[in-house]
């Protein structure tokens, strides 16, 4: 059974209180947009082109692929807001049949962002009237049924489609095709979640000493959705045991009770790590046989675990299978070890 997971990077509201703290925390402009550098000066020169040029030409579609919770949503805001365009947003599993996708578009104006996330799982039939769209900016319908069926070309805005995706691998290639910038958003660097950190407690208004930040920073899995759910989850605990106050005892204290190791580990990626060596040792393990073992989704684990132990070095992907590393096994003695300490302590 999956169980819900506080390091979870996927959005998930509780209530309205959390989506309105969650937008006011939403970067708006380039400059509050902290990191990936890469990205940010391509799609400002893209941005500025545009800008320069009167021909009415719009930005070139974007596609944004990489972990969730790095920013994807977020730079599509910005964009729309550099551009003064407005921005309107869907996902792919939303956009049921191709007629669904027609009247978005129809109702686009020119100039409009149309943000698609998970734009890997559009369905087919919904692809193919995309594809025309993005390319020519013309949507081919049929009217009627049977043998009085006709087929229409309607005239649409000039519009920029920003993708996101958390896999490139399952996107049709002529779909890929239609995107003129593509680019993978990148783990944040440990210096960058602690900005981001400082950033929320300020918006936040709440005091954290840089010490509890850089604690904070390590244990965030070097994502930004994350870094501020666990700050919001450590803040509740400061006032509720202190004085609002979040310092180092506060931090590590908090995260240990949520179970949060000192790698931003959580049960479940530990569970994971522990059950593939105990039951295959050095040997590597299919992904399905790991979704058995741990009762979840394939894609889940594709998506949402593997990623970040990947790009720490805890497990190694190899054509067999994946194997946990050296790395990830002394880590999870650490933290046994760690724990065990922990408990006699108490
Ligand atoms: P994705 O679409 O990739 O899943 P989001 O754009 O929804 O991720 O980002 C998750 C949250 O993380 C946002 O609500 C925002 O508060 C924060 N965030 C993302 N990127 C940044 C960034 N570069 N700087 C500051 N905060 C960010």
């Amino acid at each position: 059974m999956a169980i819900e997971r506080l390091v979870e990077p996927t959005a998930a509201h509780d209530d309205a209180e959390e989506e309105r703290i969650e937008i006011s925390l939403r970067p708006v402009t380039f400059d509050e947009y902290i990191g990936q550098e890469h990205l940010k000066s391509n799609i400002k020169l893209a941005i500025e082109a545009v800008k320069k040029r009167s021909d009415g030409s719009t930005l070139d579609h974007i596609l944004l692929y990489g972990p969730p919770g790095l920013g994807k949503t977020t730079m599509a805001g910005v964009i729309a807001h550099e551009l003064g365009a407005s921005l309107r947003v869907t996902s792919g599993p939303a956009i049921e049949r191709a007629g669904d996708l027609a009247s978005i578009l129809t109702n686009l104006k020119d100039g409009d962002i149309l943000f698609i996330d998970e734009i890997h799982r559009l369905r087919r039939a919904v692809e193919e009237v995309l594809y025309s769209a993005m390319e020519d900016y013309k949507l081919d319908i049929v009217i009627g049924k049977g043998p009085a069926a006709r087929s229409v070309r309607l005239d649409l805005p000039h519009f920029t489609v920003i993708g996101a995706t958390t896999r490139t691998g399952s996107l049709a290639g002529p779909l890929r095709d239609r995107f003129g910038i593509i680019h993978r958003l990148e783990y944040y660097k440990e210096p960058e979640i602690e900005q981001i950190i400082n950033r929320t407690a300020g918006i936040l208004k709440t005091k954290i000493e840089p010490e509890a930040t850089k604690i904070l920073a390590t244990r965030s899995r070097l994502t930004p959705r994350i870094a501020n759910r666990i700050f919001k989850r450590v803040r509740d605990y400061a006032d509720v045991n202190g004085d609002g106050i979040i310092d180092k005892p506060v931090a590590e204290k908090a995260l240990d009770l949520m179970e949060i190791d000192r790698l931003g580990l959580d049960p479940a990626d530990r569970n994971m790590l522990k059950l593939m060596i105990d039951n295959y040792g050095e040997r590597p393990v299919g992904l399905t046989t790991i979704a058995a073992l741990t009762g979840d989704e394939a894609t889940t684990i594709e998506d949402f675990y593997e990623p970040y132990l990947l790009q720490m070095g805890l497990l190694m992907r190899t054509p067999k299978g994946r194997v946990v590393t050296e790395k990830g096994k002394k880590h999870l003695q650490k933290e046994d070890e760690h724990l065990q300490n922990k408990k006699n302590m108490i």
